[in-house]
């Protein structure tokens, strides 16, 4: 872990969060949720920037950014950089920021196979079905990454998913000016 913290307990301002699913199920997202009732002390400290609440569409200048997911194409690397470059504090949120999760599970099959598979050859596709070639889709990496190999990250918080109660430990910690410990109970890793 890093020692990088907010020094935001004297700081009157809420501290800005964003946060964002790549290469990721919205399951590490589910668990923040499980916070509960606790997001109301939550949102007097802190107000989110892009998330899946607010629906911003690009990361601004914020304090605290979560990364869930890993990446897995060229579109996952930009919105990861675009977050860290406006994020003071960066966390890896969940297995598969951490080290690519179930999706890094293809990391040991050829692209190019698995489309063909997936698009081409597989069972009940329609007669005629193309590998998709829409220069709107982000291209797809030949492996799935975990999200250190691609940017600096200071913290990692693993867990498929960490559970509510970690994130919010996590955070309270942060938000508080300290670097985050978790104890036993509380860090887990599948
Ligand atoms: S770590 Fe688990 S819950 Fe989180 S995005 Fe990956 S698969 Fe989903």
């Amino acid at each position: 872990m890093s020692s990088e913290t907010l020094d935001a307990g004297m700081t009157p301002r809420k501290l800005k969060v964003a946060t964002v699913s790549l290469a990721g199920c919205f399951g590490c997202h589910m668990s923040f949720l499980d916070i509960d009732e606790r997001i109301l002390p939550l949102l007097e400290r802190v107000e989110f920037d892009r998330s899946p609440i607010t629906d911003i569409k690009h990361c601004g200048p914020c304090d605290i950014g979560l990364i869930e997911g890993g990446v897995c194409n060229a579109e996952n690397v930009h919105v990861l950089r675009e977050f860290r470059a406006n994020c003071k504090v960066l966390i890896a949120l969940g297995a598969c920021a951490v080290n690519g999760g179930l999706p890094a599970q293809r990391n040991h099959l050829e692209l190019a196979d698995i489309l063909q598979q997936v698009y081409r050859t597989g069972h009940g596709l329609a007669e005629g079905s193309q590998i998709p070639n829409d220069p709107e889709l982000p291209l797809p990496l030949n492996q799935v990454h975990a999200v250190h190999e691609v940017v600096r990250i200071d913290y990692f918080l693993p867990g498929c998913p960490p559970s509510g109660d970690a994130i919010w430990a996590f955070l309270t910690q942060l938000i508080k000016g300290r670097a985050p410990t978790l104890g036993h109970g509380l860090l887990q890793y599948d």
